[in-house]
Parts: structure tokens; sequence; C-alpha cells
């Protein structure tokens, strides 16, 4: 600055000496001002360059100047340059940010005061059935027309959630959405939504559980306490009480049975899985479960009637990595269900074969009512029946088969059910090869052959 000042002063005083050699009086004061009006037009000339330098916004290429303007210039360009980066480090994070609200399995919505939608994720958009950039400044209550929603975000308290149809939801489909409003910032709002199809299911399959059990036992409670008043109220003869007692028996048991299976599964749900070093002869489950069946085709065998033909047959020594009673569990409901529901003088098989691909079958083919095909999808969801009155005359619960697909789930193989109305059934379990253990050969036999 003041090398600039004394440069100034230095040629106004030569233009003022130059102008009193031209002309004494008024020559000096005109010489000074002149090179006055030419600093002011240079500067102004120079300032009007920085000003177009600015305006284009092309900072890395600055009028080149010296002196005080390139001072000047230099500092601009230095600070330009710092602004820049912090703009810069600030958008990629506001990119980032971004980016991590459109990776959130959540939906995410912000809105203006008014309720127009100022940004939202994919998520968001595909929940509510709404396009993330045409429908940008939309009113949110214009794209989601639902009911519950409209009342929800319109009401002036937003306690919390409410739960809504998706926009993909149908009568096959189910698509429930999980609604939430939260006040942020100067009157903006934040909608957030959430897919809970799946808690939605579980709740409504534990109400219908919850039904189906109370459902279940109520059946056995009315006829015993009918039969426990008609005792307290009547005398009777000592064989109709006998009968009423019996009668009794027969729904205690049932209950029962009901209990056990209730048990049997909240067991499967809640043990870990089973161990494959815990060896199960095949034989030995066998022999318990045919004796079950033989015994329970003995007592629901009639006076007249032709007796069940029942046939067993499994390798010998085979064992099977699992836990036995959960497979004696699957195991006997197959084999119990032939029984029960096959007619007199019916046919039932049960047989275990070794595939080729050293898995293991265990398959039980009777020559009862068969299955519609339309019902195969659905038997093995809890208590689903073909025939309620049937199933219940005949002692079932209606978990057998839930519980024999969870056990084969659970030991890393699979039930299979293959039925033709008329001509019988055939339910098949297969377990993997890596819970087969096979008989080593006679000791010696390797060696001769
Ligand atoms: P339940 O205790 O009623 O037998 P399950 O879960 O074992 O319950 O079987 C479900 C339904 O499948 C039964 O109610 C019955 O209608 C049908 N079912 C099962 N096994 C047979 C079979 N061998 N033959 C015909 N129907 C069967």
């Amino acid at each position: 600055m003041v090398p600039r000042t004394l440069g100034l002063f230095f040629s106004m005083a030569v233009a003022a000496s130059a102008g009193y050699w031209i002309e004494p009086t008024s020559g000096p004061l005109l010489g000074a001002f002149a090179v006055c009006l030419f600093s002011v037009i240079k500067d102004l000339w120079k300032g009007q360059k920085i000003t177009q330098w600015l305006r284009h916004n092309n900072v890395q290429e600055p009028p080149q100047m010296g002196g005080l303007w390139g001072d000047l210039i230099d500092r601009m360009k230095r600070i330009l340059n710092e602004q820049r980066k912090q703009t810069f480090a600030e958008q990629k994070r506001l990119q980032d940010f971004l980016l991590a609200i459109q990776a959130s399995p959540n939906g995410v919505v912000l809105l203006d005061p008014e309720g127009r939608i100022e940004w939202c994720n994919q998520t968001a958009a595909l929940h509510l059935g709404m396009d993330a950039k045409r429908d940008l400044m939309q009113h949110v209550v214009h794209l989601v027309r639902d009911p519950v929603f409209k009342k929800y975000i319109t009401s002036d308290t937003h306690d919390g959630e409410v739960v809504i149809d998706g926009r993909s939801a149908s009568l096959q489909n189910t698509f429930k959405l999980s609604v939430q409003l939260h006040n942020y910032g100067e009157n903006r709002q934040l909608l957030l939504t959430r897919d809970v199809t799946d808690v939605a299911h579980a709740d409504a399959m534990r109400r219908d559980f919850v039904a189906n059990v109370s459902h279940e036992i109520r059946t056995p409670l009315t006829v015993m306490s009918g039969f426990i008043e008609t005792l307290q109220t009547l005398e009777l003869e000592a064989d109709d009480r006998n009968k009423y007692l019996n009668l009794m028996a027969v729904q205690a048991e049932r209950m029962q049975d009901l209990v056990n299976d209730l048990l049997i599964l909240s067991q499967l749900e809640g043990s870990t899985l089973p161990s494959t070093n815990d060896p199960v002869n095949i034989d030995a489950l066998m022999s318990g479960i045919e004796a079950e069946a033989r015994g329970l085709s003995m007592m629901q065998l009639h006076e007249n009637d032709e007796a069940q033909v029942l046939h067993f047959e499994q390798p010998a020594g085979i064992l099977l990595l699992g836990a036995t009673k959960e497979l004696h569990s699957a195991v006997s409901n197959l084999v119990n269900n032939a029984v029960r529901y096959t007619p007199s003088g019916g046919l039932i098989t049960a047989l275990w074969t070794l595939l080729p691909d050293q898995r293991i079958q265990f398959s039980v083919v009777d020559t009862g009512p068969g299955i519609a095909s339309e019902h195969l999808p659905r038997l093995t969801e809890r208590f689903y029946r073909v025939d309620r009155s049937r199933s219940r005359e005949s002692g079932g619960t209606g978990l057998g088969l839930a519980i024999a697909k969870h056990v084969m789930q659970r030991h890393g193989g699979e039930l299979k059910i293959e039925s033709e109305l008329g001509k019988g059934s055939r339910f098949t379990l297969i377990f993997p090869a890596s819970r087969v253990v096979l008989p080593s050969p006679p000791e010696g036999l390797a060696a001769s052959t």
C-alpha cells in the first residue's frame, strides 16, 4: 500500500514538473490531475476485470495483475478455494447421508410445513406407491388415499403409529405398513414407513392359534361338564354311571392328547436343532411304533369287521442321527394316521428304504379314503383337517402332520404327501445322507471281496 501511494505521489510530482515545464501556471495542476485520472481509470479497469473473473466463477484462472490488485486476487483465490473445498465436503457428506437413508430398509419421507414431499427414499416410494422424482412437492395426502393414513396425518397429535395397507396389497397379497410421523426443524415433518407384513401375519397366526386351541379344549370340556352335572343331579344305576365315566375318560384323554401335542410343538419351536451325534436305531424305534399301531388297529376294530393288514419293513442295523423323541413323534403320527383313516380290511405298509444317494426314506402307504388335491398343500397347517368329525372321532388333534413337518425341517429332511381321492395315500419322510449311519460290514468281509 505504502509503495503504491509513494509511487502515485512520485508520478504526480513528475507530471507536475513536466506540466510546469510546458506551462508554469496551470501546467503542474493539470499534470498531477492527469496522473490521478489515469490511475483511477486503470483501477476501474482492473476492478472490472476482477468482477468479470468472479462472475464467471473461474477460480483457477484469475486475471494476471501485479501489486495491490495481484495481492487481492491471490487472497480472494485462496478464500474461494477454501470455500469450494468446504462446499464440496458438505455436499459429499449430504450425498453419503442420503445414500445411507436410501439404503435403509424403512421408508423415509421429508415433508415441508404444508405437507408436501421434499424428498423421499426409494423404499418409501415403493411402500406408498409414489415416484421419488415425479411426485416431489406433491401433497402426501393426495398420493396416499388410505382414510386411516389421512386421519392420522391431518390430526394435530401424531401419537404412536398407524398400520395401513401398502400400495401393492391385494386380496391374495397382504402388505401391511406401519406409518409414523415425527416433527423436526421448523414445522417440518418426517414420515417413516416400515413393512410389518410378517409381524401382522404372525399376529394373525397367533390369534388363530389361540382361537383354535380354545375351541379344541372347549368341546371336550363342555361334554365333560354335562356328564359331571348329570352324575351330580341324577341317581344313576351303576352301569349308567360307568358308561358316563367312560365317556368322560375319553374326553379327558382327548384333552391330554391335545396338550401333549401342543407341548411337543412348543418344544420343537424352542429347542436347539437335533444333534448329529446321537444315533437312533431304526429297528428299536420301529418296534415300539409297530406295537402301538397294531394296538390302535385292534382297538378300533368292531365286531364283524375285517382286520386291517399292517406290514412293517426296514433294513437291519441302520442308525439315524437325530432326536429320538422327535423321530418317534413324526413316524408314529404318520403310521397312526394311516391306521385311523384306513377302513377295516385295508392295507397299511410302513417301509424304510435306503436311496441310491445314501438318503433314507420312510413311507407309509395306505388304502384309505385318500385326500382331494385341493387339501394337500394345507394338510401340515396346525388344526387343518379334511374331515373334522372323522378326525375327532378317531382321536385326532389336528397337529400330527404339523409336528411331522417341523421335525423333518429340524432334521434337514422333508415330508412329502401324495394322495388320490378314493385310492389311498402315501406319506414320505426323507432324511439327508448326513444323518444316516450304515451298519459296518462284518469283519473279514471287506478282505474276502
Ligand atoms: P389329525 O389329528 O386330525 O389326524 P393330522 O395333522 O395328523 O391331524 O392330519 C391332518 C388331516 O390330514 C387329518 O385331519 C386328515 O383329514 C388328513 N389325513 C392325515 N393322514 C391321512 C390318511 N392317511 N388318510 C387320509 N387322510 C389323512
